[in-house]
């Protein structure tokens, strides 16, 4: 191989050591801040990698979201809590999209850092915006915790650019918004591996038979899994699909949303994943060869995320970092004070390492039937692809 490396860059901010959501609520955990932390614990930030989030703009917004909307956020923060009318109509201030001071500024500063991923990436760079991936947000309401959805918006700013967009959702829920989104675009492609809506959020969709609108018959792909799913089948099921759509497809580039919450220890999240096969995933997109911007997305225990979110950033900028975690990475970590699962085996391993134990052997007996019905999809059958 004579290929030279693709550069990539980590986009950030200050802002996010803050912490947002309030009290209580999932999301009120160090995320991208601790992620930070660990990176630097190990040394793997240049400074000509990193890069600062700016803030989307309400005219940026706008492309995706309502003006109304926007307003009732922006009002919000202004007055320092929800109007009653906002709540009814673009449910903020509710217990799931809780009024937290800066409801407006965060997820805007998380946009805009996703729109800066965006534009890495039309210049050939992979780009890792870990702040992002906000995918149940909808245009006049925030959804499952997301209130701009960043992951349109950097999609469009591909497709302004005429590019051919595979959008590759990993987060342990379906990526309804950004399905809905472009339903009916045949120039971007949407995939989501998740729960089965049957018994995770959101609830609806996310099925085999949902394969894009009118407009783009076969322009998404869903793979709803069943509780327990782990390392073998999941990377079975990607190894099996991703080169079929690629081939047939044919992206300019990649937009994966990788959020952490398929890992086994998530405390929302009812898949096994082990961080090596959650990495191992990520590195089959890279291996695929194109410009890739990754996004944050779910992740609701910190170390799990924090540990899994370094090792994107190390697979995208080129570097192979020791397992065992640095001093000052487990400091980071034990200072977050987490300890809802103190009992379970794997917990101490938390501290000393930013791997645990894959198991890619374990093969369910549901695999291969499953497997043969995802052929069903038009961009694996054999009726000719038309985009
Ligand atoms: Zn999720």
């Amino acid at each position: 191989m004579t290929t030279t490396r693709r550069k990539a860059v980590l986009i950030g901010a200050a802002h996010y050591r803050r912490g947002s959501y309030g009290r209580n609520h999932p999301l009120a955990i160090p995320r991208v801040s601790l992620t930070f932390d660990v990176i630097k614990a190990y040394g793997a930030l240049s400074d000509e990698e990193f890069r600062v989030s700016r803030a989307a703009t309400a005219r940026e917004l706008a492309r995706f979201h309502t003006r109304e909307y926007i307003q009732a956020l922006q009002r919000s923060e202004a007055f320092g809590h929800v109007r009653h009318e906002d709540r009814l109509r673009h449910a903020v201030g509710t217990l799931e999209n809780p009024y937290f001071p800066g409801v407006f500024y965060t997820p805007a500063l998380a946009t805009g850092g996703s729109i800066q991923g965006a534009e890495e990436v039309l210049a050939g760079r992979h780009a890792f915006s870990p702040a992002g991936g906000m995918h149940h947000a909808v245009p006049d309401q925030a959804r499952g915790f997301c209130y701009f959805n960043d992951v349109v918006l950097a999609i469009l700013t591909l497709r302004e650019a005429d590019r051919r967009v595979l959008y590759l959702d990993l987060d342990a829920h379906h990526g309804d918004g950004v399905e809905a989104a472009f339903w009916n675009d045949p120039a971007v492609f949407t995939v989501s591996l998740h729960m089965d809506t049957a018994y995770a959020y959101p609830f609806r969709g996310g099925g085999l038979q949902d394969q894009g609108g009118p407009q783009a018959p076969g322009s998404s792909f869903n793979v709803p899994l069943p509780k327990g799913t782990g390392d073998a089948d999941y990377l079975a099921i990607l190894r099996h699909i991703l080169p079929a759509i690629c081939g047939r497809f044919a992206p300019d580039v990649i937009v994966v949303q990788a959020g952490t919450d398929a890992l086994h220890g998530d405390p929302l999240g009812r898949f096994r994943l082990s961080t090596t096969g959650f990495l191992t995933a990520i590195a089959e997109v890279i291996g695929v060869g194109l410009p890739v911007l990754v996004t944050g997305g779910g992740g609701y225990h910190p170390l799990l995320l924090a540990r899994a979110w370094t090792g994107v950033w190390a697979l995208l900028s080129g570097r192979t970092l020791p397992a065992a975690l640095p001093d000052a990475a487990a400091q980071a970590l034990r200072a977050v004070g987490w300890d809802a699962d103190e009992d379970e085996p794997y917990y101490d391993n938390l501290f000393r390492s930013r791997l645990d134990h894959p198991d890619t052997d374990h093969i369910s007996d549901w695999l291969p039937a499953f497997m043969r019905q995802l052929d069903g999809h038009v961009v694996l059958g054999r009726t000719s692809w038309v985009s």
